[in-house]
């Protein structure tokens, strides 16, 4: 490379972000899409992704936080936000100002939110949230026609949405979440029974987008597919989507170590026989976890190689055994090189988690290169 800039960073290709979001929305067919940004867009990049989003004609975005929503805001974005988590009260008048989509969890947030929209004459455009077996945030199901008939009595809002979220869409087993769509339906009775047009109904992330298709309803909020990584193992021949981001750094140092002697802190892999060593400059302050210690590989030169020792804060070694690697070569943490390629995946299983936490542990230490 002959720029200055670091030898580990990301590369995010906006192209295959619009390809994955089209093959979603062919797959949903006549549901809206609404996709979900937060946490800086599973780490590709907030505006970056919004903007793109927005200009490929996405008709509402969703993030968790109301400052994501500011901070989309101020980046220009001016498409309808909703803000999936709950607003703290003294938050609401911001959601006021930057025309945010409110959630309301509970019949009291909601009067709040009545409250301040009147008072600031204007109306203010909520998605009332009920849980339906994931015990987080929202009005119990069997208690839904409470928040239903206190939002009719509400004067300065407009009840654009309603909407509910799967605990375990990405478990073989359905049947609870069938069981929470079920629920689902059967409280939204309350708008036929009383003959009242029903508002936009809400209710599948990634792994039900896939694997529920009766749970698609009027909107979808995909988070995790977009960004080309499967909620659940196998769903090429449901929807193909290819990753977005991949991750590379570069080779800075080489040596040989002798049999016998051990490798980085705490001495945690030692080799048989003399072998080659290289250091990355990536660390677990990168993102680039702990766990991966002795579990993970990468690729240098198509080759897959093992990462030895302990990952460092701000290195990390890889035994290329009797290969060759020289400083300067790159090496692939997440992506494709030739026939090889190591997934997201790859790395959540290697260091017991899931992909969503491998992705939003990226550190803002990492720069991002976002192809058009
Ligand atoms: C994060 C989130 C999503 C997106 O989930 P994915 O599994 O990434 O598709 C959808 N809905 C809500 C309420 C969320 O918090």
């Amino acid at each position: 490379m002959n720029d200055s800039s670091r030898p580990t960073w990301c590369d995010i290709d906006l192209a295959a972000l619009e390809r994955n979001y089209r093959a979603i929305e062919h797959l949903v067919g006549a549901s809206k899409m609404m996709p979900v940004i937060k946490a800086d867009a599973y780490g590709h990049g907030l505006i970056q992704v919004a903007s793109r989003l927005e200009d490929i004609g996405a008709p509402r975005l969703a993030v968790a936080y109301v400052e994501e929503g500011l901070a989309l805001r101020a980046g220009g974005i001016t498409v309808p936000i909703q803000v999936l988590g709950g607003a703290v009260a003294r938050q609401i008048p911001l959601f006021l100002e930057q025309e945010l989509t409110f959630t309301a969890p509970s019949v009291d947030k909601l009067l709040q939110i009545d409250e301040a929209a009147k008072a600031a004459k204007t109306t203010a455009k909520v998605h009332l949230k009920i849980d339906t077996g994931m015990e987080r945030i929202g009005v119990h199901h069997y208690n839904a026609d409470t928040l239903f008939d206190t939002a009719l009595r509400c004067t300065s809002l407009e009840i654009e949405g309603v909407f509910s979220h799967f605990a375990s869409a990405d478990d073989n087993d359905l049947r609870s979440a069938r069981l929470q769509l079920e629920r689902f339906l059967e409280a939204l009775k309350f708008y036929d029974d009383h003959n009242l047009p029903t508002p936009t109904r809400h209710m599948a992330n990634s792994a039900a987008i896939v694997a529920l298709p009766e749970a698609h309803l009027d909107l979808v909020r995909p988070g995790l597919l977009l960004y080309g990584v499967e909620p659940i193992e196998q769903t090429s021949h449901i929807v193909t989507v290819e990753p977005v981001l991949s991750w590379r750094s570069e080779v800075i140092y080489f040596k040989v170590v002798e049999a016998g002697n051990s490798i980085g802190y705490g001495g945690t892999w030692t080799p048989e026989n003399s072998t080659r060593i290289v250091t990355l400059p990536v660390g677990y302050a990168d993102g680039y976890r702990r766990g991966l210690s002795n579990r993970a590989q990468v690729l240098i030169n198509g080759n897959r190689h093992n990462v030895v020792g302990r990952v460092c804060m701000d290195q990390t070694m890889i035994d290329i055994g009797a290969t060759s690697a020289y400083n300067g070569d790159q090496v692939v943490l997440v992506g494709s090189d030739g026939i090889n390629n190591i997934t997201i995946r790859d790395l959540a299983q290697w260091s017991d988690t899931i992909p969503y936490e491998i992705l939003t542990s990226i550190t803002a230490r990492v720069p991002r290169r976002w192809q058009p």
